[in-house]
């Protein structure tokens, strides 16, 4: 099986015609609850690709945590290691969108904030088990490192998707890698220059190797891939599709990039797979709402 080691959250949006200021209260127009985190949601993608998938993270016992177990279960996540605190709220974000499209985000970590050494020591009972780990930064990043070197000692293979950004990730954390898969933001905010084209890319790639990484994946959006491994670098380009919402996109990339590795395919066409699902993704609404399955998958690739 994959093993997925980080957040899960609930989304609760607020559509009104403007933001509030502050002080004042606005009527607004919709509501609307969805499962996201870019744990759970890279948990999602990756069953609805058919790989076994376990979830280890936390949720609250009191706001939103049976919801969130029981979604990661109906898309087919073990779910057997999520603790459930008694003494924090489940992940939230709380979002509000104007019709200009402006948004207003405040997050709460809540059980994520709490995952610590315990979180570790569940994960590293099913380690046996599995042939890989994704890992995220919505989670401390103590745990993400303990949770690496885990993996590592267990010769499982590490993906790192360094998101949300961050400037100053701790150096011990690169050579615990295997992939990181930072997307242009995330990969200029890494190596402190601007990422945003073919060369930049390689050349950020190149510093992420440099600290330890055993291979890099710069994904620039509609503009494709750059992946370099110290033997080579190569480009793989978008698939040309319709964009609606790329929110969850990234997470839809590193669903196909380890579920192509989890059948034993080559790097490069583990990218090609990222690449795919992350496309897919991208031409629908939502997060987890727009994770491909595996039916659809095979059917964009086949085009
Ligand atoms: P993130 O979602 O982390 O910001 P990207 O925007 O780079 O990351 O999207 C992740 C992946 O999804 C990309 O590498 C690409 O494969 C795919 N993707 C995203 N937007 C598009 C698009 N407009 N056209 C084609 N593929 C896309």
């Amino acid at each position: 099986s994959i093993i997925v080691f980080g957040s899960i959250n609930i989304d609760l949006v607020a559509t009104a015609p403007r933001l509030p200021v502050a002080g004042e209260t606005l009527l607004g127009e919709n509501f609307f609850k969805a499962p996201g985190g870019k744990g759970a949601n890279q948990a999602v993608a990756l069953s609805r690709l058919g790989v076994p998938t376990q979830m280890v993270g936390r949720v609250g016992a009191h706001s939103f945590g049976a919801e969130l177990i029981e979604n990661l279960q109906d898309a087919g996540v073990q779910t057997e290691n999520i603790f459930v605190d008694e003494t924090a709220s489940s992940g939230v974000a709380i979002i509000t969108v104007a019709h200009n499209g402006e948004n207003q985000i405040v997050v709460i970590p809540g059980a994520n904030g709490r995952i610590n050494q315990a979180d570790v020591e569940r994960l590293g009972q099913i380690l046996p088990t599995a042939t890989a780990l994704l890992l995220q930064l919505e989670i401390p990043v103590n745990s993400v490192i303990a949770a690496a070197q885990a993996a590592k000692n267990a010769n499982i293979t590490v993906i790192l998707d360094p998101a949300p950004a961050q400037s100053d990730l701790p150096a011990e954390l690169y050579p615990l890698v295997d992939i990181i898969t930072p997307n242009e933001v995330e990969a200029g905010q890494l190596v402190g220059f601007s990422v945003d084209s073919e060369d930049t890319a390689a050349k950020a790639a190149g510093v992420l190797l440099q600290r330890g990484v055993k291979s890099a994946i710069v994904k620039l959006g509609a503009k494709g891939v750059v992946c370099a491994t110290g033997k080579e670098t190569f480009f793989v380009p978008a698939f040309p599709i319709e964009a609606v919402d790329t929110v969850a996109a990234g997470d839809a990339f590193n669903g196909g990039l380890a579920a192509a590795l989890y059948a034993r395919l080559s790097l490069h066409q583990a990218v090609v797979w990222g690449a795919a699902a992350g496309a897919l993704a991208a031409t629908k609404l939502g997060a987890q709402a727009s994770l491909p399955d595996r039916f659809t998958f095979d059917a964009f690739l086949k085009e």
